[in-house]
Formats: structure tokens, C-alpha cells, sequence
């Protein structure tokens, strides 16, 4: 448990990378993706759930807030690389990433 994370702080607000592209975004762009206690991964639609938190860019036309999925094209890039096994640092299901894409 524990451990610093690595938060860049901006004048313009937080911001955090998204583990598909990379990119650094503000916290509005992005979907918070959390591994809870028992191992069950999804979306962290408040942003303030307990666990090991990841970031995905979200879809075109969703905020955090909008209930919209992740951007396609960053779970896709995610999966290929494992991002959230590596941000979890414990195995996560192949279909979890399935399941990100799906609730666009
Ligand atoms: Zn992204």
C-alpha cells in the first residue's frame, strides 16, 4: 500500500496521463478507471472511489461527468500494452478492456 504517485500539478489545474495514449490531460478529459480492494475494476464515475485509479482519455463528446466511455482508441492502445495491469500492478482481465470500449 502507499507509495507517491506522480501528480504534475498545472497553474490551469490538475492534470493526469492517460495510460492508452499518454497524453497528459486535464482531469476533466479523462475517465478514472479504479481497482477496488476486491479486484473489481470499472469506471470510477464520482472520481473519488478507494483503490489504485488509471486514466483514459474519454470518448469525443463525454466528460467524466457525461457517463460516456472511454476513447476507443486509447483502451485499444491500453490493451496492447497491459497499461492497467502495470497502473494496478496485479492482472487484470483482458475483458475489462472490452468492457471499457462497450460503454460508449
Ligand atoms: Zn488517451
Amino acid at each position: 500500500m502507499g507509495g507517491r504517485s506522480e501528480v504534475t500539478e498545472r497553474p490551469d489545474g490538475p492534470v493526469r496521463r492517460c495510460v492508452g495514449c499518454g497524453r497528459e490531460r486535464e482531469k476533466g478529459a479523462l475517465l478514472r478507471v479504479v481497482r477496488g480492494k476486491d479486484g473489481t475494476v470499472g469506471i470510477d464515475v464520482t472520481g473519488k472511489a478507494p483503490g489504485r485509479g488509471a486514466y483514459l482519455c474519454a470518448a469525443a463528446g463525454s466528460g467524466a461527468n457525461a457517463g460516456g466511455g472511454a476513447d476507443v482508441g486509447c483502451v485499444r492502445a491500453a490493451a496492447k500494452k497491459n497499461s492497467l495491469s502495470r497502473s494496478f500492478r496485479s492482472h487484470v482481465d483482458r475483458d475489462i478492456y472490452e468492457k471499457l470500449s462497450e460503454i460508449l
